[in-house]
């Protein structure tokens, strides 16, 4: 388990993250998330042991940080770290060494993963021949060669296509599902929404919401209703517990403060007539991000 306590990072007087503890099980995906500059990377690189936290303590199957084993985490940067005058095949034996698997290891790793992500083609490449979006599954590829027990992807998905998003999420859930501990951030909440049941939201380094997404979900209340028919924006207002009613192209978005709203929003629909649509969704986590994040930059 990888286990987070209280720690709290200075650059020179500027706190940059600010007493946030979290834990991640096996097998569990896990999502830091929070505005530009919120604390993101600085938290990444503390728990990878490029940084030193000012208090508190990281550990990762009870043992500190430290070069014992950083040979069982994997890291994607925001930034681009490959050997780019290499070939694709020489950066893998190089990384892969440095993580301590032999030749053959290696070599039968790579030739399965570059299948995988479809990329085959380039293994004798040099790595600087290729598009961004390959660089990027190469380095991916480095990450996850030698199937590390803590994964942490910083902004995995940015400049992808729809396409290998979704081979980087498949590949990811494969690889929780082999009990490897995941932690990445991304500012597309849509993606964290599908594939992880966790996570914090960091706002000036300070954790303002954490814990299991249905939890916060459940937590939040507030609800949406969908309908399509003849019905008045006005009166909908009207109704006790409406939030908010919002026309779109040819539909209704009534927001509601919590669950019980929804019968009085249907008592009002049942005396409407030509009523084809009536759908009550969660509010998503995007929105609960917005109005979150919202709320603690006001206090
Ligand atoms: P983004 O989503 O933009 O990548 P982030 O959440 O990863 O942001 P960090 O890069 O961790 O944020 O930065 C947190 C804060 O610390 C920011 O205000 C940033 O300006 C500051 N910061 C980061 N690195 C340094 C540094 N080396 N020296 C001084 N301040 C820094």
């Amino acid at each position: 388990m990888l286990k987070v306590e209280n720690i709290t990072k200075y650059y020179g007087d500027f706190k940059a993250v600010d007493n946030l503890s979290f834990e991640v099980k096996p097998g569990e995906i896990f999502a830091l998330l929070g505005v530009n500059g919120a604390g993101k990377t600085t938290t990444f690189r503390m728990i990878m042991g490029l940084l030193e936290c000012n208090k508190g303590s990281i550990t990762l199957d009870g043992k500190p940080i430290d070069y014992s084993v950083t040979d069982d985490i994997g890291f994607l940067t925001e930034e681009r770290s490959l050997l780019t005058k290499l070939t694709v095949k020489d950066q893998a034996l190089y990384y892969g060494t440095l993580k301590g698997m032999n030749k053959k290891e290696i070599l039968k790793r790579l030739d399965e993963l570059l299948e995988r992500f479809e990329v085959s083609e380039y293994k004798n490449r040099k790595i600087k021949e290729l598009s961004k979006g390959n660089q990027q599954k190469i380095q991916f590829i480095m990450a996850i060669i030698n199937k590390p027990r803590l994964l942490i992807l910083d902004e995995p998905f940015s400049g992808l296509d729809p396409f290998n998003v979704e081979l980087f999420k498949k590949e990811i859930l494969e690889l929780s599902k082999s009990g490897s501990m995941i932690i990445f951030s991304s500012h597309r909440m849509e993606h964290v929404e599908l594939f992880c049941k966790k996570i914090v939201i960091l706002l000036k380094g300070q954790a303002v919401i954490e814990g299991y997404i249905k939890d916060i979900k459940r937590d939040y209340r507030k609800m949406n209703i969908f309908i399509k028919g003849d019905v008045d924006q006005d009166e909908l207002l009207r109704i006790g517990g409406v939030l908010d009613v919002i026309e779109k192209s040819d539909e209704y978005e009534v927001k509601i403060e919590s669950e019980q709203v929804i019968e009085y929003v249907f008592d009002y629909i049942k005396t409407k007539k030509n009523i084809t649509k009536f759908m009550v969704e969660e509010a998503s986590l995007n929105e609960i991000f917005v109005s979150k994040v919202g709320e603690a930059y006001e206090k």
